[in-house]
């Protein structure tokens, strides 16, 4: 898309196409777990073959050049691939500041030494509750939460600062004090407790996952008392609570702006504006064919919805545009099968009321963590057969 403005009065001037700072490489799509509310795509059982390390060495070094900074490492679980600690180290001669996004299972001391030495900065462990039962149940797997507390320690032990990521839900959001207070005994730096966002398998199983309002409201109350405690005893420890789009009435401004800074490739070299894009009805280039310069600049798929031009009404009259961007393509494409849509989130939209009606069916459902449809090969298989 041209980069040459609006000559409408209502649409602001497209802005200039910004830099890819923050490159999400997803290495894989294998992971021991089985969250019901991952985020993968329904179908990456049927996904092509997984990059080289050669091919993400030339993935890491062209988005370098073009100003990347930020890169992180996800999957699936990103330690089931061998040559992790040899991406990492390549990425710590580009120069890049690298993160680790893992669930901690196939972690040991060994490869955090190892990840230490190649030069990684950050560790993320992810947790799915405070409660061994709840949490094995949840990640289909007995052994996952022993793992994760040790993984946890280690990964402190060996001078990273220790960031703990709790997705919560209608099943954990209750024993948020009990999260809370593991975080503490596990002298956690920075905790995010991110209430579950509704994409891939999450939107599945979002009638099992949705919190009630008031089950939002008292989490959000107690992780404020607990920030008040911990900065009166001089903590260092950072709550981070993310509350779910479905109680807002305004969508994020997702992505900062569709490949505005944001850029991910996922296993099979398919070149996203965010993870969660895979889904849409758009051609995306690959990065086994193209370089990222063209992909960024000139590929229809990254061009599709940037700017304002694309917006129908209401957001095309819309003065919050500019800071929303009409809210989340997937999202308005999961939920009104239009991804040009204005996002349903937000109290304008005329799809608004799909929103409610999660709300309210949230007050009434009852399923069980067993009935959710768990993320594993079997189940994505059965949804690629239809
Ligand atoms: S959310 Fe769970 S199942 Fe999905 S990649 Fe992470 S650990 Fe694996
Ligand atoms: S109408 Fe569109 S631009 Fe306006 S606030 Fe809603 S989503 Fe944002």
């Amino acid at each position: 898309m041209p980069n040459t403005g609006s000559s409408s009065p209502e649409v602001p001037a497209t802005p200039p196409v910004g830099l890819p700072l923050w490159l999400l490489a997803e290495l894989t799509y294998r992971c021991p777990l089985q969250c019901p509310y991952c985020s993968n795509p329904l179908d990456f059982a049927a996904q092509g073959q997984e990059l080289t390390t050669a091919q993400w060495f030339k993935v890491m070094a062209e988005a370098r050049e073009m100003g990347a900074a930020q890169l992180g490492f996800s999957g699936g679980e990103p330690l089931v691939r061998q040559d992790l600690a040899e991406l990492i180290g390549e990425a710590r001669r580009l120069g890049y500041y690298t993160n680790l996004i893992t669930s901690g299972i196939g972690l040991t001391e060994k490869r955090i030494a190892e990840f230490k030495t190649a030069g990684l900065d950050h560790i993320q462990i992810s947790f799915q509750a405070s409660d061994e039962q709840v949490n094995n149940l949840l990640a289909g797997s007995k052994k996952a939460f022993a793992q994760k507390l040790e993984m946890a320690r280690a990964v402190k032990a060996h001078g990273y600062p220790m960031v703990l990521n709790f997705v919560t839900h209608r099943h954990n959001i209750d024993k948020i004090d009990r999260i809370i207070e593991l975080c503490i005994a596990l002298e956690a730096d920075f905790v995010e407790l991110a209430t579950c966002q509704f994409y891939g398998w999450a939107h599945l199983n979002r009638l099992g996952l949705l919190p009630t309002r008031e089950q939002l409201q008292r989490a959000e109350r107690i992780t404020n008392e607990y920030r008040e405690r911990l900065k009166a005893a001089g903590s260092p420890c950072k709550l981070i609570f993310v509350t779910p789009d479905y109680y807002e009435e305004r969508p994020k401004g997702c992505m900062n702006g569709w490949g505005s800074v944001f850029l991910t490739v996922t296993p099979d070299g398919t070149a996203l504006p965010c993870h969660g894009a895979r889904q849409l009805p758009v051609q995306f280039p690959n990065v086994r064919e193209h370089d990222l310069k063209h992909i960024w600049y000139d590929s229809f798929g990254f061009n599709r919805f940037r700017g304002y031009d694309w917006m129908p009404e209401p957001c095309r009259s819309c003065d919050e545009k500019e800071k929303d961007f009409g809210g989340c393509r997937c999202q308005a494409f999961m939920l009104t099968g239009d991804a040009s849509n204005a996002d349903p989130v937000c109290a304008k939209s005329s799809h608004h009321g799909i929103i409610l009606k999660a709300r309210e069916e949230a007050e009434h459902a009852h399923l069980a963590i067993e009935e959710l449809t768990f993320r594993n090969e079997r189940n994505s298989r059965v949804i690629v057969r239809g």
